[in-house]
Protein backbone atom coordinates (compact mmCIF):
# COMPACT_ATOMS: atom_id res chain seq x y z
CA UNK A 1 0.00 0.00 0.00
CA UNK A 2 1.54 3.02 -0.73
CA UNK A 3 0.48 7.09 -1.00
CA UNK A 4 1.14 8.95 -4.48
CA UNK A 5 3.80 10.52 -2.08
CA UNK A 6 5.52 7.33 -1.16
CA UNK A 7 5.25 5.87 -4.65
CA UNK A 8 7.49 8.76 -5.75
CA UNK A 9 9.78 8.76 -2.95
CA UNK A 10 10.49 4.71 -4.18
CA UNK A 11 10.87 5.91 -7.18
CA UNK A 12 14.02 7.29 -7.69
CA UNK A 13 12.71 10.16 -10.40
CA UNK A 14 9.11 11.72 -9.38
CA UNK A 15 7.22 10.24 -12.08
CA UNK A 16 4.72 12.49 -14.05
CA UNK A 17 1.03 11.73 -13.02
CA UNK A 18 0.37 9.77 -16.61
CA UNK A 19 3.42 7.81 -16.12
CA UNK A 20 2.57 7.26 -11.98
CA UNK A 21 -0.92 6.60 -12.95
CA UNK A 22 -0.90 4.34 -16.10
CA UNK A 23 0.04 0.93 -18.09
CA UNK A 24 0.94 -0.58 -14.63
CA UNK A 25 -1.89 -2.21 -13.01
CA UNK A 26 -1.64 -6.09 -12.29
CA UNK A 27 -2.53 -8.36 -14.71
CA UNK A 28 -4.48 -11.38 -14.01
CA UNK A 29 -3.61 -14.61 -15.90
CA UNK A 30 -4.23 -17.67 -15.42
CA UNK A 31 -2.89 -20.35 -17.17
CA UNK A 32 -4.72 -21.56 -19.97
CA UNK A 33 -6.29 -24.58 -19.64
CA UNK A 34 -7.73 -26.46 -22.61
CA UNK A 35 -9.34 -29.75 -21.62
CA UNK A 36 -8.23 -32.61 -23.26
CA UNK A 37 -10.17 -35.09 -25.79
CA UNK A 38 -12.35 -38.28 -24.66
CA UNK A 39 -10.09 -41.62 -24.61
CA UNK A 40 -10.53 -43.77 -26.73
CA UNK A 41 -12.66 -46.83 -26.36
CA UNK A 42 -10.82 -49.70 -24.90
CA UNK A 43 -10.30 -52.65 -27.05
CA UNK A 44 -12.79 -55.35 -26.01
CA UNK A 45 -13.36 -59.24 -26.08
CA UNK A 46 -16.41 -60.65 -27.05
CA UNK A 47 -17.24 -64.18 -25.92
CA UNK A 48 -20.85 -64.94 -26.46
CA UNK A 49 -22.51 -65.75 -29.87
CA UNK A 50 -23.26 -62.06 -30.18
CA UNK A 51 -22.58 -60.68 -33.64
CA UNK A 52 -18.93 -58.97 -34.22
CA UNK A 53 -20.85 -55.67 -35.27
CA UNK A 54 -21.99 -55.28 -31.89
CA UNK A 55 -18.62 -53.83 -30.69
CA UNK A 56 -19.65 -50.60 -32.28
CA UNK A 57 -22.12 -50.56 -29.44
CA UNK A 58 -19.64 -50.55 -26.79
CA UNK A 59 -17.27 -48.07 -28.52
CA UNK A 60 -19.99 -45.69 -29.34
CA UNK A 61 -20.73 -45.91 -26.01
CA UNK A 62 -17.57 -45.47 -24.48
CA UNK A 63 -17.04 -42.59 -26.54
CA UNK A 64 -20.12 -40.90 -25.45
CA UNK A 65 -19.35 -41.60 -21.43
CA UNK A 66 -16.07 -40.07 -21.90
CA UNK A 67 -16.94 -36.65 -23.66
CA UNK A 68 -19.94 -36.37 -21.31
CA UNK A 69 -17.56 -36.50 -18.31
CA UNK A 70 -14.99 -33.93 -19.78
CA UNK A 71 -17.02 -30.12 -20.27
CA UNK A 72 -14.58 -29.99 -23.21
CA UNK A 73 -16.99 -27.17 -25.38
CA UNK A 74 -14.97 -24.68 -22.89
CA UNK A 75 -11.63 -23.17 -23.09
CA UNK A 76 -11.80 -21.44 -20.23
CA UNK A 77 -8.91 -18.75 -20.21
CA UNK A 78 -9.60 -16.99 -24.27
CA UNK A 79 -7.07 -14.49 -24.74
CA UNK A 80 -8.25 -11.06 -23.89
CA UNK A 81 -7.77 -7.06 -24.32
CA UNK A 82 -6.07 -5.84 -21.42
CA UNK A 83 -7.67 -3.87 -18.87
CA UNK A 84 -5.01 -3.04 -17.15
CA UNK A 85 -4.93 0.83 -18.17
CA UNK A 86 -8.45 0.93 -16.74
CA UNK A 87 -8.21 2.18 -12.91
CA UNK A 88 -10.93 2.15 -10.35
CA UNK A 89 -11.06 5.16 -7.95
CA UNK A 90 -13.11 4.67 -4.56
CA UNK A 91 -14.25 7.97 -3.22
CA UNK A 92 -14.55 8.36 0.05
CA UNK A 93 -15.16 5.02 0.66
CA UNK A 94 -16.35 4.27 4.60
CA UNK A 95 -15.72 0.14 4.92
CA UNK A 96 -12.24 -1.33 4.30
CA UNK A 97 -14.34 -4.56 3.86
CA UNK A 98 -15.45 -2.69 0.51
CA UNK A 99 -12.11 -1.68 -0.86
CA UNK A 100 -10.83 -5.20 -0.17
CA UNK A 101 -13.85 -6.80 -2.02
CA UNK A 102 -13.52 -3.93 -4.79
CA UNK A 103 -9.97 -4.96 -5.50
CA UNK A 104 -10.98 -8.44 -5.74
CA UNK A 105 -13.70 -7.92 -8.27
CA UNK A 106 -10.79 -5.41 -10.08
CA UNK A 107 -8.51 -8.41 -9.58
CA UNK A 108 -10.69 -10.97 -10.99
CA UNK A 109 -11.56 -8.76 -14.22
CA UNK A 110 -8.20 -7.55 -15.00
CA UNK A 111 -8.35 -4.16 -14.23
CA UNK A 112 -5.58 -2.15 -13.60
CA UNK A 113 -4.73 -0.12 -10.06
CA UNK A 114 -7.11 1.28 -7.03
CA UNK A 115 -7.19 4.27 -5.90
CA UNK A 116 -8.81 5.66 -2.66
CA UNK A 117 -10.14 9.19 -2.36
CA UNK A 118 -10.31 10.30 1.28
CA UNK A 119 -11.01 6.66 2.98
CA UNK A 120 -12.54 7.06 5.72
CA UNK A 121 -10.86 4.38 7.81
CA UNK A 122 -8.10 2.07 6.35
CA UNK A 123 -7.63 -1.30 8.06
CA UNK A 124 -5.04 -3.39 6.20
CA UNK A 125 -6.47 -6.80 7.97
CA UNK A 126 -10.12 -5.96 7.01
CA UNK A 127 -9.10 -4.98 3.49
CA UNK A 128 -7.04 -8.14 2.92
CA UNK A 129 -9.85 -10.03 4.47
CA UNK A 130 -11.92 -9.61 1.94
CA UNK A 131 -9.23 -8.48 -0.94
CA UNK A 132 -8.20 -12.22 -0.29
CA UNK A 133 -4.63 -13.78 -1.56
CA UNK A 134 -6.61 -13.16 -5.19
CA UNK A 135 -6.07 -9.21 -4.79
CA UNK A 136 -3.10 -9.20 -2.98
CA UNK A 137 -1.26 -7.52 -5.77
CA UNK A 138 -4.29 -4.59 -6.19
CA UNK A 139 -3.53 -4.12 -2.54
CA UNK A 140 0.32 -4.03 -2.63
CA UNK A 141 -0.57 -1.20 -5.54
CA UNK A 142 -3.13 0.64 -3.46
CA UNK A 143 -2.93 4.55 -3.89
CA UNK A 144 -4.58 6.66 -0.93
CA UNK A 145 -4.86 10.44 -2.10
CA UNK A 146 -6.93 13.20 -0.66
CA UNK A 147 -8.20 14.82 -3.59
CA UNK A 148 -10.26 13.72 -6.48
CA UNK A 149 -9.64 15.92 -8.13
CA UNK A 150 -5.70 15.84 -8.59
CA UNK A 151 -6.27 12.00 -8.91
CA UNK A 152 -7.98 12.37 -12.06
CA UNK A 153 -5.97 14.69 -13.57
CA UNK A 154 -3.70 11.53 -15.44
CA UNK A 155 -6.39 10.37 -16.92
CA UNK A 156 -7.79 10.71 -20.40
CA UNK A 157 -10.92 9.30 -20.36
CA UNK A 158 -13.01 9.60 -16.37
CA UNK A 159 -16.49 7.98 -15.74
CA UNK A 160 -18.81 8.16 -13.03
CA UNK A 161 -21.28 5.84 -11.71
CA UNK A 162 -24.38 6.42 -9.87
CA UNK A 163 -27.17 4.26 -8.81
CA UNK A 164 -29.22 7.51 -9.20
CA UNK A 165 -29.90 8.82 -12.47
CA UNK A 166 -31.59 12.28 -12.39
CA UNK A 167 -32.19 15.14 -14.80
CA UNK A 168 -29.27 16.93 -13.59
CA UNK A 169 -27.32 14.23 -14.01
CA UNK A 170 -27.00 14.26 -17.40
CA UNK A 171 -26.78 11.22 -20.12
CA UNK A 172 -26.44 7.60 -18.83
CA UNK A 173 -24.53 4.63 -20.18
CA UNK A 174 -24.83 0.99 -19.24
CA UNK A 175 -21.88 -0.82 -17.94
CA UNK A 176 -22.49 -2.87 -21.79
CA UNK A 177 -22.63 0.86 -23.73
CA UNK A 178 -19.45 1.57 -22.08
CA UNK A 179 -17.29 -1.57 -22.52
CA UNK A 180 -18.13 -1.61 -26.15
CA UNK A 181 -17.02 2.06 -26.64
CA UNK A 182 -14.23 1.95 -24.83
CA UNK A 183 -12.91 -1.13 -26.53
CA UNK A 184 -13.76 -0.52 -29.99
CA UNK A 185 -11.23 2.04 -29.32
CA UNK A 186 -7.69 0.53 -29.89
CA UNK A 187 -5.47 2.50 -27.80
CA UNK A 188 -4.56 1.95 -23.90
CA UNK A 189 -4.74 5.36 -22.83
CA UNK A 190 -5.28 5.46 -19.10
CA UNK A 191 -9.18 5.47 -18.27
CA UNK A 192 -10.64 5.76 -14.81
CA UNK A 193 -14.04 4.24 -13.16
CA UNK A 194 -15.08 6.16 -10.12
CA UNK A 195 -17.26 4.56 -7.72
CA UNK A 196 -18.54 6.72 -4.93
CA UNK A 197 -18.98 6.25 -1.10
CA UNK A 198 -21.58 3.09 0.24
CA UNK A 199 -24.15 5.79 1.76
CA UNK A 200 -23.80 8.65 -0.26
CA UNK A 201 -22.94 7.90 -3.81
CA UNK A 202 -20.99 10.51 -6.10
CA UNK A 203 -22.45 14.00 -5.83
CA UNK A 204 -23.73 15.75 -8.53
CA UNK A 205 -20.47 18.37 -8.16
CA UNK A 206 -18.46 14.80 -8.25
CA UNK A 207 -20.35 13.26 -11.08
CA UNK A 208 -19.73 16.97 -13.44
CA UNK A 209 -15.99 15.76 -12.98
CA UNK A 210 -16.83 12.59 -15.04
CA UNK A 211 -17.09 12.81 -19.12
CA UNK A 212 -18.94 9.50 -19.14
CA UNK A 213 -22.07 8.46 -16.41
CA UNK A 214 -22.60 4.57 -16.21
CA UNK A 215 -25.69 3.23 -14.79
CA UNK A 216 -26.12 -0.27 -13.50
CA UNK A 217 -29.83 -1.80 -14.77
CA UNK A 218 -31.67 -2.84 -11.48
CA UNK A 219 -35.07 -4.55 -11.68
CA UNK A 220 -36.90 -1.34 -9.90
CA UNK A 221 -35.89 2.09 -8.71
CA UNK A 222 -35.69 1.45 -5.45
CA UNK A 223 -33.20 -1.52 -5.49
CA UNK A 224 -31.24 1.08 -7.85
CA UNK A 225 -28.13 0.65 -4.86
CA UNK A 226 -25.83 -1.93 -5.19
CA UNK A 227 -22.93 -2.93 -3.25
CA UNK A 228 -20.03 -0.74 -4.04
CA UNK A 229 -17.75 -3.91 -5.05
CA UNK A 230 -20.73 -5.52 -6.63
CA UNK A 231 -21.00 -2.50 -8.65
CA UNK A 232 -16.86 -2.64 -9.22
CA UNK A 233 -17.40 -6.39 -10.62
CA UNK A 234 -20.11 -5.49 -12.73
CA UNK A 235 -18.95 -3.07 -14.88
CA UNK A 236 -15.37 -5.01 -15.06
CA UNK A 237 -17.02 -7.62 -15.86
CA UNK A 238 -19.13 -6.20 -19.09
CA UNK A 239 -15.13 -4.61 -20.08
CA UNK A 240 -13.72 -8.15 -19.69
CA UNK A 241 -16.47 -9.77 -21.67
CA UNK A 242 -15.76 -6.50 -24.39
CA UNK A 243 -12.50 -7.40 -24.40
CA UNK A 244 -12.96 -10.98 -25.74
CA UNK A 245 -13.22 -12.37 -22.35
CA UNK A 246 -16.27 -14.66 -22.93
CA UNK A 247 -15.25 -18.44 -22.80
CA UNK A 248 -15.88 -19.30 -26.48
CA UNK A 249 -18.33 -21.83 -27.28
CA UNK A 250 -16.08 -24.68 -29.74
CA UNK A 251 -18.56 -27.20 -30.82
CA UNK A 252 -16.15 -30.18 -30.39
CA UNK A 253 -17.98 -32.41 -32.77
CA UNK A 254 -16.99 -33.69 -36.20
CA UNK A 255 -20.70 -34.62 -38.01
CA UNK A 256 -20.82 -38.24 -39.05
CA UNK A 257 -20.39 -38.60 -42.98
CA UNK A 258 -23.58 -39.07 -45.14
CA UNK A 259 -22.05 -42.86 -45.48
CA UNK A 260 -22.54 -43.59 -41.79
CA UNK A 261 -25.44 -41.48 -41.64
CA UNK A 262 -27.11 -43.38 -44.66
CA UNK A 263 -25.79 -46.62 -43.11
CA UNK A 264 -27.35 -45.82 -39.87
CA UNK A 265 -30.88 -45.06 -41.35
CA UNK A 266 -31.06 -48.09 -43.25
CA UNK A 267 -30.08 -50.06 -40.45
CA UNK A 268 -33.38 -48.19 -38.63
CA UNK A 269 -35.51 -48.27 -41.59
CA UNK A 270 -34.69 -51.87 -41.52
CA UNK A 271 -35.15 -52.99 -38.00
CA UNK A 272 -38.61 -50.80 -37.46
CA UNK A 273 -40.16 -52.20 -40.17
CA UNK A 274 -39.27 -55.53 -39.53
CA UNK A 275 -40.75 -54.65 -35.85
CA UNK A 276 -43.70 -53.14 -37.75
CA UNK A 277 -43.01 -49.43 -36.85
CA UNK A 278 -42.77 -48.53 -40.11
CA UNK A 279 -44.96 -49.67 -42.97
CA UNK A 280 -43.43 -51.28 -45.43
CA UNK A 281 -44.97 -49.77 -48.21
CA UNK A 282 -43.89 -46.21 -47.65
CA UNK A 283 -41.32 -46.81 -44.50
CA UNK A 284 -39.41 -44.67 -46.21
CA UNK A 285 -41.40 -41.54 -45.84
CA UNK A 286 -42.19 -42.15 -42.05
CA UNK A 287 -38.35 -42.78 -41.78
CA UNK A 288 -38.42 -39.35 -42.57
CA UNK A 289 -39.70 -37.91 -39.29
CA UNK A 290 -37.13 -39.98 -36.99
CA UNK A 291 -34.61 -38.28 -39.56
CA UNK A 292 -35.79 -34.86 -38.87
CA UNK A 293 -34.76 -35.30 -35.27
CA UNK A 294 -31.48 -36.67 -36.09
CA UNK A 295 -31.13 -33.44 -38.12
CA UNK A 296 -31.58 -31.36 -35.26
CA UNK A 297 -28.20 -32.47 -34.19
CA UNK A 298 -25.15 -33.37 -35.76
CA UNK A 299 -24.59 -36.69 -35.00
CA UNK A 300 -20.89 -38.15 -34.99
CA UNK A 301 -19.64 -41.24 -36.51
CA UNK A 302 -19.75 -42.59 -32.97
CA UNK A 303 -23.28 -41.72 -32.44
CA UNK A 304 -24.35 -43.80 -35.54
CA UNK A 305 -22.21 -46.53 -34.52
CA UNK A 306 -24.52 -46.51 -30.88
CA UNK A 307 -27.77 -46.30 -32.98
CA UNK A 308 -27.08 -48.97 -35.34
CA UNK A 309 -25.78 -50.95 -32.11
CA UNK A 310 -29.31 -50.24 -30.67
CA UNK A 311 -30.92 -51.50 -33.60
CA UNK A 312 -28.91 -54.80 -33.54
CA UNK A 313 -29.82 -55.43 -30.22
CA UNK A 314 -33.44 -54.80 -31.28
CA UNK A 315 -33.02 -57.30 -34.33
CA UNK A 316 -31.65 -59.73 -31.58
CA UNK A 317 -33.85 -59.41 -28.93
CA UNK A 318 -36.74 -59.83 -31.52
CA UNK A 319 -35.07 -63.11 -32.92
CA UNK A 320 -34.07 -64.45 -29.46
CA UNK A 321 -37.03 -63.93 -27.28
CA UNK A 322 -36.70 -67.50 -25.84
CA UNK A 323 -33.17 -66.11 -24.66
CA UNK A 324 -34.48 -63.02 -23.37
CA UNK A 325 -37.42 -64.70 -21.28
CA UNK A 326 -34.65 -67.16 -19.70
CA UNK A 327 -33.11 -63.77 -18.39
CA UNK A 328 -30.06 -63.06 -21.01
CA UNK A 329 -30.02 -59.79 -22.29
CA UNK A 330 -27.53 -60.48 -25.44
CA UNK A 331 -23.78 -61.29 -25.38
CA UNK A 332 -22.72 -57.70 -24.30
CA UNK A 333 -24.86 -57.01 -21.11
CA UNK A 334 -24.01 -60.93 -20.01
CA UNK A 335 -20.53 -59.61 -19.46
CA UNK A 336 -21.64 -57.08 -17.39
CA UNK A 337 -21.00 -54.48 -18.95
CA UNK A 338 -23.94 -50.81 -18.95
CA UNK A 339 -24.74 -48.95 -21.23
N1 LIG B 1 -26.89 5.15 -1.81
C1 LIG B 1 -26.09 5.60 -2.89
C2 LIG B 1 -25.46 4.40 -3.57
C3 LIG B 1 -24.15 4.19 -3.09
S1 LIG B 1 -23.56 2.65 -3.57
C4 LIG B 1 -26.89 6.30 -3.94
O1 LIG B 1 -28.10 6.23 -3.86
O2 LIG B 1 -26.31 6.91 -4.80
C5 LIG B 1 -21.88 3.05 -3.77
C6 LIG B 1 -21.43 3.23 -5.18
O3 LIG B 1 -21.60 2.03 -5.89
C7 LIG B 1 -22.16 4.26 -5.98
O4 LIG B 1 -21.70 5.56 -5.73
C8 LIG B 1 -21.80 3.84 -7.37
O5 LIG B 1 -20.49 4.24 -7.64
C9 LIG B 1 -21.84 2.34 -7.24
N2 LIG B 1 -23.16 1.84 -7.58
C10 LIG B 1 -24.07 1.25 -6.79
N3 LIG B 1 -25.17 0.94 -7.48
C11 LIG B 1 -24.95 1.32 -8.75
C12 LIG B 1 -25.71 1.26 -9.95
N4 LIG B 1 -26.93 0.73 -9.99
N5 LIG B 1 -25.15 1.74 -11.08
C13 LIG B 1 -23.92 2.28 -11.07
N6 LIG B 1 -23.16 2.36 -9.97
C14 LIG B 1 -23.67 1.90 -8.82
Amino acid sequence: MSSPDERRTEASSPPSPETALSGRGPQNRAAEKVLGEGDSPESRQDSCGFDGRSEGIVSAISELMSSAEKPRHWEHRPKTRSRSHIDVILHEPQKPENIGAAARAMANMGLGRLIAVRPRTINKELMEATATIHAKDVLDNLVITQDLREALAPYRLVVGTTARPGSRRGSLQSPRQLAAELMSVDNQEPVVLVFGAERMGLSTADLRLCQKVVSIPTASKGTSSLNLAQAVLIVGYELLLAAGGEPKSRLNILPAQQSSLNLMYDELEDVLTGIGFLPADNSGHWLMNIKKIFNRSFLTKGECDLLMGVCRQIRWAVNNMDCLERGQKGPKREQGRKP
